[in-house]
């Protein structure tokens, strides 16, 4: 496929040069070659977008429609972006790695999933309510929170960006997206395709940049509430920002998710579902289950199970769709995962497969690597790694599996694996994490979504979703208040 460059950013529905200064290279990680570059906006570019958002939002016709007027829109959206779902995940690939098996499935037709199901949610949400007080009815509103950033990373970018933007226009907001730097195309394309349905001038803005971008967006008076999905540090710092200003925030951050086997489950079907729930998009994956609790009586028999499914893996061109591992977004995480291998070996854990050195000359891959005999307190059992890495710990029994699986800054996923589903279901109860699965992970797209602990605050998807970009009105009346009127 051709890769777009672009000279232009998008400023409230407007292609408009940015001042930033250099552009920004997107490099092929599979290739270390530039494959196209888009303008870096500066915080003049961000005051710009800030200023059409907060017209548009203050005097503009957008936050006025009805909800089923926007959810129209919203649907018009689903309906071009639809048409081009193979070429969106293509695109992504290429921007930053992710394997075309994983990607055709995970990363385009997830996010129009994504925009079919808020605009679904959207028509049953109880956008104004009756409600009994103590002084008589109380007409409860949910009015649309303003001015709202949007600030996403590369690892799923299209997946993170869609459960803001939909939620956030149909409830009446207008937004400014700060994409990844690695992955400013997809939103640039989503941008495009704003442009065909035509919303109001001022509703939506991309401005790509880096970090100092996206800070400049957090600290903006102009801006009512920032939507992050990063890091935890990012989001510990953005938190804070937003806390001089008291501007609303919900934060996606990272994960370090157990899978609890259990004695019973099967071998090499959990093995088998690992694949996907460790390993998936190479390992980038806020959700990913990379610590993986075995009892000292199965350790042994599991280990090998994983083993031989991880040397199984195909490495590669992640255009390819034979390919199960490709290469990392960036060289900076390419050293990091390979820092954390080194610091496994180092603290002494066993490295049962993969190891630091590169598999390949060319492109940013990292080995799938396995370790075992890992204790919780390892860096590499406590620090989100990001990459192909998996590490099996031992428990004594149940209880400490529990134990071992609370004993952690995140709580964003988690699994137990079992014959005894009923059990599973119990165990799940005992864990302190936003999603759980049982003999699978997944997270459903329908249902809250976000962390417990340091992985977050707030949830994505469905109601909650919605609700998040809401401010709550209650209207109390001296009189008898007219009949509800159709929202
Ligand atoms: P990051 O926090 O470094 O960057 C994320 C975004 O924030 C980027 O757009 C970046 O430019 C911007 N940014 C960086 N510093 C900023 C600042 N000071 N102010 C404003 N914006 C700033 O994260 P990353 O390393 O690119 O992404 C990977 C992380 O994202 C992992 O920790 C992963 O777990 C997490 N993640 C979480 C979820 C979730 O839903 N919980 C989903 C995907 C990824």
């Amino acid at each position: 496929m051709k890769i777009p460059s672009h000279e232009r950013i998008f400023i409230g529905g407007r292609w408009q040069e940015a001042t930033g200064g250099a552009p920004t290279e997107i490099i092929s990680p599979y290739t270390e070659e530039v494959i196209a570059h888009v303008p870096t906006a500066s915080a003049d570019d961000i005051d710009a977008a800030v200023q059409a958002a907060r017209s548009a939002f203050d005097d503009g016709p957008w936050p006025r429609l009805s909800h089923a007027e926007r959810i129209a829109a919203m649907e018009s959206l689903t309906a071009v972006y639809s048409q081009h779902l193979d070429d969106m995940a293509d695109l992504i690939t290429a921007e930053m790695g992710s394997p075309a098996s994983f990607s055709r499935l995970g990363q385009a037709a997830g996010a129009a999933s994504i925009m079919a199901l808020t605009t679904q949610a959207a028509k049953k949400f109880p956008w104004v309510q009756r409600r009994a007080g103590v002084m008589g009815e109380v007409h409860v509103r949910r009015q649309p929170v303003g001015v709202v950033g949007i600030i996403i990373p590369w690892n799923v970018p299209q997946n993170l960006l869609m459960p803001k933007l939909i939620p956030a226009l149909i409830a009446g907001c207008t937004v400014v997206i700060k994409p990844a730097p690695e992955t400013p195309l997809d939103a640039l394309w989503v941008a495009e395709m704003i442009e065909q349905i035509g919303l109001p001038e001022g509703v939506v803005s991309v401005v790509p940049g880096g970090r100092d971008t996206g800070e400049a967006l957090v600290r903006h008076p102009g801006v009512d509430k920032i939507a992050f999905t990063g890091s935890s540090a990012t989001g510990r710092h953005i938190a804070s920002l937003c806390g001089e200003q008291l501007k609303r925030y919900s934060l996606e951050l990272g994960g370090k998710s157990a899978a609890i086997v259990l004695d019973d489950a099967h071998i090499s079907k959990t093995v088998n579902g690992l694949k996907m729930a460790g390993l998936m998009n190479n390992g980038q994956a806020c959700v990913a289950q990379t610590r993986i609790l075995v009892s000292e009586t199965k350790h042994d028999e599991f280990v090998d199970a994983l083993a031989e499914m991880m040397a199984g893996l195909t490495i590669g061109d992640p255009a390819d769709m034979a390919t199960d591992i490709g290469p990392l977004v960036s060289r900076r995480q390419q050293q990091r995962v390979q820092d954390y291998i080194r610091i496994g070996t180092e603290e002494g854990a066993k490295l049962v497969l993969g190891g630091a050195d590169a598999p390949v000359d060319r492109g940013w891959f990292v080995r799938p690597t396995l370790f075992a005999d890992a204790t919780n307190d390892m860096t590499i059992a406590r620090e989100e790694i990001f990459g192909p890495v998996l590490t099996v710990l031992k428990y004594t029994d149940e209880r400490d599996a529990i134990r071992i699986a609370n004993d952690s800054d995140y709580g964003l996923a988690g699994s137990v694996w079992t014959k005894d589903v009923a059990h599973g279901l119990e165990i799940s109860g005992q864990v302190r994490t936003g999603t759980y699965g049982i003999n699978m992970y997944m997270l459903d797209i329908s249902t809250p979504f976000g962390g417990f602990k340091q992985s977050g605050i707030g949830r994505e998807f469905g109601e909650e979703g919605l609700a998040e970009y809401t401010e709550l009105q209650s209207v109390v009346c001296a009189g008898k208040l007219p009949e509800l009127a159709d929202q």
